[in-house]
Formats: C-alpha cells, sequence, structure tokens
C-alpha cells in the first residue's frame, strides 16, 4: 500500500493551511482516486470501516477547522494502517521461512501506485487501467515505461470549454460546436472525392466540407449529434468549416468534460476516449510522484512551473495559461539538456586528449589558391581564416561549415586537407553517398592536377610537385572490388595514402589510419553525432570539419551542435543566376515536357526527378524504373534518356553520371540520389514529379542541381493533388530562392526533430520545444553556459539530480559514453 503519495499530499495541504492546493484541481480527485486503489489492500474490518467513513467525505467542501481535523484523522489511520500491514507482512515471512536465514527476505511486492524513482521505469503495465494488450499498442507509439507515458504528450488540446452556439461563429478563431447532422454526402469539388454537410443547433445551419475523405458521407448520418472543431472561413458570404476535427457524439462525455481535452497520438487499437481515459487516471495519480531534477534556485529564478505540475498541465490543462506554461517549462528541459549534453561532450572530446596543432604551411596553401581558376570569396576567406586557426591549436578542431549549395565548401575543404598532409598526416573526406564521395573525388582530384603533377588512375591518384614527396588520394567505397579494397585498406593503415575520399566505408572495420589528423564530414545532417564519434575513434582526436549545405539558423545550430563551432559561407560565388522556379498544374505535363524537349534542342540537359512514393529505396527504385520507360519509349523516344537510382551497381551509376556529363544523354531520369552536390554546368532543367511530397530544403537541393553554369536554368514542380501543407510549401519554394529563409520555414513546418532526424543522428528528441522559440532556445543556452562556468562537472550536491537527469537523457538517446 502506498501511503507515501498520499502522506505527501497532505503534509503539503498542512503547510499550505488547507487551502486545497495541494493538488492541481483539487484534493477530493486525488483522494477518491487513492481511496479506490487502496480499498482492495485493506483488510482489517475495523480498519476497513475507519477508511470508508474517512473517504466517503468531500475535503473540498468542509471548513478549515474540518479540513485541520479530517488531515489530523486520516494521517493516524495511516499510521495504524501501516502497523497492522508490516505486522502482518512480517509474521507471514516468518511463517514461511522460519529460519533459513540464507535465501535473502522475500520482498513485498509494491502495489502499482508507487512512483519513486525507480518505479518510473516499470512497464506500462503497472498502470492502472493498461493490460498486455493495450501497453503492446502504446509500445508502437514509443511508450514501453511510465516515464515515457507521463511525457506521452497530446499534439494539441480541444477546447471543449467554450463551446459555441453556430450563431456566434466567428471567422478565423479555432471554435467548437455542438450540432445535429441534416445531411452529409459526397461531392467532388475540383474532381477530388470529398464530403459534404449540413449540420445545425438552435440557432442555425452551418456547411461543413472535408476534402478528400469520402467515406466520411458513409459514417455521419441524419440527426447524429457530432462536435465540430476547427477554424471557421467565409464562402459566398456565409460561415462554412473547411475540414473540422470531428466526434460524432455518443451519451454526453464530451459535453461534460467541459476543459481542454487533450488529443493524443494515436495508432490502430487505440481510441481516443480510451486514451483520455486512461490518461486522466493515469496523470492525476502519478504526476505528483515525479521528482523535479532542476535546481530548485534556477527554477524559481526563471518563473518556471515544478516539474510534476507541468507534467499534468501538460496532459489536462486547467486554462491556455497553464499549458502555455507547462510546455514553457517542459521545452526548456529539453533545450538545458540538450545543451548540457552537447557541451559535455565538447568538454570531453576536448580536453580528454590533446589534439595535433598544425601548421598552416602557407607556401602549399598559397600555391593551391592560386592553381585555382578563380579568386575565393570574401566569405571563404574568412571561414579558410577560422579553419586554420583551429587547426594551429593542439586542442582539436571541431567546426560546423555551413554554406549554401553551390557557396564553395568543396574548395575550403580541400585546402584543409591538403595542409593537414603537409604537415606528415591523414586526411579523410567522408560523404554520404557514393555518387558524391566520387564526385568529390574527381573535384579534388581535378584541382590537384592543377597544382601538381598526376599520376595514376581510377581509385588512386598521385601529385607531386608541391610536396618533398608526392601526395596520395584514395577513393574508398563499400562498392570497390574486395581486392582492390583490401590494398587500400593496406596503404592506408601504413600512412601510404594522404587523403582518403569514401562513403561510411571510411568508418567501418578493416580501415585503421596509421595518423589521421583531420576528418571532413560533407552533409552533415545525414550523418549525425555517432559516425562523427566513430570517425574521432579512428584518429589521433582528429580535427574535425563537418559541413552541411543546410543552412541552420545560429542559434539553432548552436543549441543542436553544440559541440561544433560555426562557420558560415553567407555568399555565393559571383556570377551565379537564381534558377526560374514553377509550380505547374497537372494538365500542364505535356507542356513542361515541351518544355524539356526545347531546352534539349538548344543544346541543355535536363533532369526528371521521379517521386518519392516510399521510404523504402528498392520501391523508389522501381518506381524510378517505371517512369524511366515511360519517358524513353513514350514522351522521349528520340531523345538520349538515362536512368540512375540508388540500387544500380556501382560501376553502372559511374556509366550513367559519366555518360551525362559528357553529354551523350539529354535527360537523366534519377531518384532523390542526386540530392546532394551533383555539379553538371550543362543541365538547366530540373523537373521535379510530385514534388509536393518533398520538404523544403530537400527541395532547394534539388533545385541546386542546375543553375550551376551560365545559361539561364529552370526548375518545374509537379503535383497531382497535393495536401494543404504541399500547397503551401510549393508556394514558397516558387517565390523564395534563399535557402537560409527555406530553411526557416522548413524548420518552421516539420519541426526539428524530423527536420533533423534527432532520432538517428543520437541527440535527445525535441518534443515540446519549437523552433520558434528562439528566446527559449537562447535562455536555455545562456543558463546551460552559466552554470556550466561554475560547475562543468555538474559535480554539487544541488546538481545531483540534474546530473542524473542529463546522463539518463542522453544514454536514452543512444550515445553517451
Ligand atoms: P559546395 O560544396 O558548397 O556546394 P563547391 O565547392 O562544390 O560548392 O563549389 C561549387 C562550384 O563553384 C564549383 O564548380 C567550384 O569550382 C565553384 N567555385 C567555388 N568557389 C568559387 C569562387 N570563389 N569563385 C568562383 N567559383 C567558385
Ligand atoms: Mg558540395
Amino acid at each position: 500500500m502506498n501511503t507515501e503519495s498520499l502522506r505527501k499530499v497532505l503534509d503539503l495541504e498542512k503547510q499550505r493551511e488547507y487551502a486545497d492546493s495541494s493538488v492541481f484541481g483539487g484534493l477530493d480527485k486525488f483522494l477518491h482516486n487513492w481511496s479506490v486503489q487502496a480499498a482492495g489492500s485493506i483488510v482489517s474490518t475495523v480498519l476497513l470501516k475507519r477508511f470508508h467513513r474517512l473517504f466517503n467525505s468531500s475535503y473540498t467542501s468542509m471548513s478549515r477547522e474540518q479540513r485541520r481535523q479530517w488531515i489530523s484523522d486520516v494521517l493516524s489511520f495511516l499510521d495504524d494502517m501501516e502497523n497492522k500491514d508490516s505486522a502482518k507482512v512480517s509474521s507471514a515471512v516468518d511463517q514461511v521461512q522460519p529460519s533459513v536465514k540464507k535465501k535473502p527476505p522475500v520482498k513485498v511486492k509494491k502495489p502499482a501506485i508507487s512512483a519513486d524513482a525507480q518505479s518510473l521505469d516499470s512497464p506500462v503495465t503497472v498502470v492502472k487501467g493498461i493490460s498486455t494488450a493495450l501497453s503492446g499498442r502504446f509500445g508502437k507509439l514509443g511508450v514501453k515505461t511510465v516515464r515515457d507515458l507521463l511525457y506521452f504528450f497530446p499534439h494539441r488540446h480541444l477546447d471543449y470549454s467554450k463551446l459555441k452556439f453556430i450563431s456566434q461563429l466567428t471567422e478565423g478563431e479555432e471554435q467548437t460546436i455542438v450540432a445535429n447532422v441534416w445531411q452529409a454526402q459526397e461531392t467532388r469539388p475540383g474532381g477530388r472525392r470529398s464530403t459534404e454537410a449540413i449540420v445545425g443547433d438552435e440557432t442555425g445551419n452551418i456547411r461543413v466540407l472535408w476534402f478528400n475523405q469520402p467515406y466520411l458521407a458513409k459514417k455521419l448520418t441524419t440527426n447524429n449529434r457530432i462536435m465540430l472543431s476547427g477554424r471557421v472561413s467565409l464562402f459566398k458570404g456565409r460561415h462554412m468549416f473547411l475540414s473540422p476535427e470531428w466526434e460524432i457524439m455518443e451519451g454526453q462525455d464530451l459535453v461534460h468534460t467541459a476543459r481542454l481535452v487533450p488529443v493524443y497520438p494515436l495508432t490502430q487499437g487505440l481510441r481516443p476516449r480510451q486514451v483520455r481515459r486512461v490518461m486522466k487516471e493515469f496523470i492525476d495519480r502519478w504526476a505528483s510522484q515525479v521528482t523535479d531534477f532542476l535546481p530548485t534556485e534556477l527554477r524559481k529564478r526563471l518563473g518556471l512551473l515544478e516539474l510534476p505540475v507541468a507534467i499534468s498541465q501538460a496532459h489536462y490543462p486547467e486554462n491556455e495559461d497553464t499549458k502555455d506554461k507547462a510546455r514553457v517549462r517542459l521545452a526548456f528541459d529539453e533545450l538545458f539538456l540538450l545543451q548540457l549534453g552537447v557541451m559535455s561532450k565538447k568538454r570531453q572530446w576536448q580536453e580528454s586528449r590533446p589534439g595535433t596543432p598544425f601548421d598552416a604551411k602557407k607556401t602549399v596553401l598559397k600555391q593551391f589558391l592560386g592553381s585555382l581558376p578563380f579568386k575565393l570569396t570574401s566569405a571563404q576567406d574568412k571561414v579558410l581564416g577560422e579553419i586554420f586557426n583551429d587547426l594551429g591549436q593542439s586542442r582539436p578542431m571541431c567546426r560546423l561549415l555551413q554554406g549554401e549549395v553551390g557557396s564553395g565548401k568543396t574548395v575550403v575543404a580541400t585546402a584543409a586537407l591538403l595542409v593537414a598532409a603537409a604537415n606528415g598526416y591523414q586526411g579523410a573526406f567522408m560523404a554520404p553517398t557514393e555518387i558524391l564521395a566520387e564526385q568529390h573525388f574527381a573535384t579534388v582530384c581535378q584541382m590537384l592536377s592543377k597544382l601538381g603533377h598526376e599520376e595514376g588512375e581510377g581509385y588512386l591518384r598521385s601529385y607531386s610537385g608541391f610536396l618533398e614527396r608526392p601526395l596520395k588520394v584514395a577513393l574508398l567505397m563499400g562498392d570497390i572490388k574486395q581486392s582492390g579494397k583490401r590494398k587500400i585498406q593496406k596503404q592506408i593503415q601504413e600512412g601510404d595514402i594522404d587523403i582518403v575520399i569514401g562513403t561510411h566505408a571510411i568508418v567501418q572495420k578493416g580501415v585503421d589510419f596509421n595518423k589521421l589528423g583531420l576528418a571532413v564530414v560533407d552533409e552533415q545532417h545525414r550523418f549525425g553525432v555517432e559516425q562523427r564519434s566513430a570517425l574521432r575513434e579512428k584518429g589521433f582526436n582528429p580535427h574535425m570539419l563537418v559541413m552541411t549545405a543546410t543552412p541552420i539558423p545560429r542559434t539553432l545550430a548552436l543549441t543542436l551542435y553544440g559541440d561544433l563551432d560555426l562557420s558560415v559561407i553567407n555568399e555565393l560565388p559571383p556570377g551565379r543566376q537564381t534558377v526560374k522556379t514553377k509550380w505547374l498544374k497537372p494538365n500542364q505535363r505535356e507542356s513542361a515536357y515541351a518544355f524539356v524537349r526545347k531546352q534539349v534542342a538548344e543544346g541543355r540537359q535536363a533532369f526528371i526527378l521521379c517521386p518519392l512514393i516510399e521510404e523504402s529505396e528498392a520501391i523508389v527504385a522501381q518506381a524510378a524504373v517505371v517512369e524511366y520507360e515511360r519517358l524513353s519509349q513514350e514522351v522521349f523516344l528520340d531523345l538520349r534518356v538515362g536512368l540512375l537510382h540508388g540500387r544500380l551497381a556501382s560501376l553502372e551509376k559511374d556509366t550513367v553520371m559519366a555518360s551525362f556529363r559528357s553529354g551523350k544523354l539529354d535527360i537523366l531520369v534519377s531518384t532523390p540520389v542526386i540530392e546532394v552536390g551533383i555539379d553538371i554546368p550543362n543541365a538547366t532543367v530540373m523537373l521535379i514529379e510530385s514534388a509536393d511530397r518533398f520538404g523544403l530544403s530537400q527541395l532547394h537541393q534539388f533545385r541546386g542541381r542546375v543553375g550551376r553554369g551560365r545559361e539561364q536554368s529552370y526548375c518545374m514542380l509537379l503535383a497531382e493533388n497535393p495536401s494543404e501543407v504541399g500547397r503551401e510549401r510549393l508556394d514558397i519554394i516558387e517565390n523564395v530562392q534563399d535557402g537560409f529563409k527555406l530553411a526557416e520555414e522548413d524548420l518552421k513546418m516539420r519541426g526539428p526533430g524530423e527536420f533533423f532526424g534527432t532520432r538517428q543522428s543520437g541527440l535527445p528528441d525535441l518534443r515540446m520545444a519549437k523552433i520558434s522559440d528562439v528566446a527559449l532556445l537562447e535562455l536555455a543556452r545562456s543558463e546551460a553556459i552559466k552554470l556550466f562556468q561554475v560547475d562543468p562537472g555538474l559535480e554539487r550536491a544541488e546538481q545531483r539530480l540534474l546530473a542524473q537527469e542529463l546522463a539518463r537523457v542522453w544514454t536514452d538517446a543512444g550515445e553517451w559514453s
């Protein structure tokens, strides 16, 4: 029997002078829940009688004096009950094990409502109302433990507390009505199967339209009582609900929950009402028992809610205000822990082992820059300065280099790799795909061939004339033939190769560097923290340069990648053009093809990007094959059409890319493998199928594949049936060229979790924190820095709980060792 929680609450109530303020929503509810749970475990009839007498009264309706008396009665009742309990238990133990001392004492199994720190890790089945079957369904949503369930927050809340009559509805706002369905039928506005209904209450009628949900017409029958919640718009001078949330009302429980009602994520077999019911009981019982890990001083100074309150208010808020406060507290936690985590990591990494300071090798560097066919932009110059400053320190560099597609990051990386080699160290250059790795290899080799005399071919080249010894560059990928690979691996191990360019293959087993001094990682959002660590392990604490073409707003970059310093190339080389972007309606497909044909006739080339139908590479490849056949055999019969997808063998990919590059193909039909980095100046058209399925940053990347030469380039977007969000994205990409703005929009629309794939990247999940919370991001960051300055190891007593939480969060995220 858990008397602990009740005692805590009653003690608090005493302290607060019986104001009925110790539990959110009043003590009665808590008492009721507690007593329901307790009743079953009281054996003694005498106690049971006392129990019923005590717990049949309403605390809320008592006077202050009555409350005082009642609490003291309950406390003495608890004392008696516990004495009885333990007497009973110990005698039982005595009977079972008269004198066998070796065995450990029988543990009295704690009932389900005990919620000490440890039991938060219990499986959800300890929660009342969650059966094994139900726990399986929660499991599908990633909810396995009691703690997960406490943090299983609703998407949003429906405000049932302010029901409106139809006559009171106003445009724009989110509003809720309860109405009768008069009629519901399928309609086809703009050719899309949809449902239209007329509903009414005693004050009037209103039209409701659900786009793309024809099945609703069958669900809604005349005289159903229905609850609608959503925005009201004006259509031909009359109010109308467009695709509102809906719920058919059986019985009256919805109306009676006159409050903010949570909308939980669901999965097959979880019904909204059931989840709400389970969660309500659960939260009422457990939330109050969570211990707050934030140091009290910090929490008070920032005016944050206590954790138990924040959790319960995030689920079943009293009102909008506490709901917001709860979110702020929980979002702060996420950002604060994230920041502390990345900062600890950086400290750990930079201070555990010294790095290798490099000499900038001014002569080689000067020679290299002089050999380029262009002058560095001032942004490139500045960044190069920052990098060389880092490389000169004995603390290893950890720098994020951010720059638009085509801003010239590769040149900068090559300069750094060259300097590493000139210092007698090896450099690694890691790309996310084979195609990109090959392209980097080609680019680097091309640059070096201007600098010195080139020898060798294929995967291994050597350049002489500028270092005391020849500089050797190799390409290493999973696909390279075993024998060749082994030879390269051996040479890497012996220190015979200076620069290794490749894919993940570089960090895999069997690759040991002799003296890895610098690791460059391209397109980092594909890689993540873990691969970064793997690379670090490969060397003597190498300097690390991470490059990304995804412009991340500065604060966010600092927060999510607090383990990296930030450099930005914020200008493009001179003479870059804007790519004319047009979103075409489905019936303009033919004219899109005609346009491609016209450009080809003028000697240009085109990409046709195939839809992203499924996550699976196999299915995407299959779709590309089908599209390729259609295009090459029906639409562009007379043109030279090639096909590229991730399932092709390396050699085939090479051949296709080479023919496109050399102009032997007019059109390249491709899956999104061409997303990053591909550089074909003669390609002027990018036609993207099902463009609504892609994120903004991705679309921007695709668009960046063209516009790399002198000719005006075009990006055409096709979308059969875009959702509202899809349309919004297409509208934005059509009108915005600035990658930074797009990334910000993208973040707003998708949230950082999805944007960065925090799950894969080894960062803890962000659920409550939003990207629009710049102020909160900054607050969390500055507080973390402050704390770190006085107690970097979080060793002080007042930080004990925080340190534990930090360790827990980062361990759960899969890294932190
Ligand atoms: P990123 O890796 O940032 O996408 P790249 O390094 O691949 O960009 O450069 C894109 C193109 O621009 C390449 O063809 C490169 O040779 C060229 N380039 C890079 N820097 C300059 C510069 N300062 N002036 C003119 N062209 C440049
Ligand atoms: Mg690039």
